[in-house]
């Protein structure tokens, strides 16, 4: 059975073929240790995509200015009509993400902050 011949690792180390350097190891460790755990990944991907797919959807600010007028502006956020407060359900409700500006949106979390 043939050997694999030895490789020679950036860090200068020579390795044996398909094993990982200790420079490697070392830096997926770095690496797993600074990534936030999955299911937070798969949450905020999901979220990102949904977010995207909503705005192309509704590109324009549905904030009610007056009676019957809307603001109107390009929305770059997906807002949560009724505040989730973490609960999945309303997180993922549909029917309640309305397309917001940034103004707009700003100033509904100060009224709300405000306890209006
Ligand atoms: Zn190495
Ligand atoms: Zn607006």
């Amino acid at each position: 059975m043939p050997t694999k011949p030895n490789r020679l690792c950036s860090c200068g180390r020579v390795v044996a073929s398909g094993v990982l350097c200790a420079c490697q190891v070392a830096h997926r460790a770095e690496i797993d240790r600074r990534r936030p755990n999955a299911a937070a990944r798969g949450y905020d991907g999901q979220w990102q995509k949904a977010r995207a797919g909503f705005l192309a959807h509704h590109p324009h600010c549905e904030m009610l200015i007056v009676s019957g007028q809307r603001c109107g502006k390009p929305a770059s956020v997906v807002d949560h009509i009724k505040p989730h407060r973490g609960d999945k359900r309303l997180f993922w409700l549909k029917s309640n993400w309305q397309p917001l500006c940034t103004h707009c949106h700003n100033s509904k979390k100060q009224r709300q902050e405000r306890g209006q």
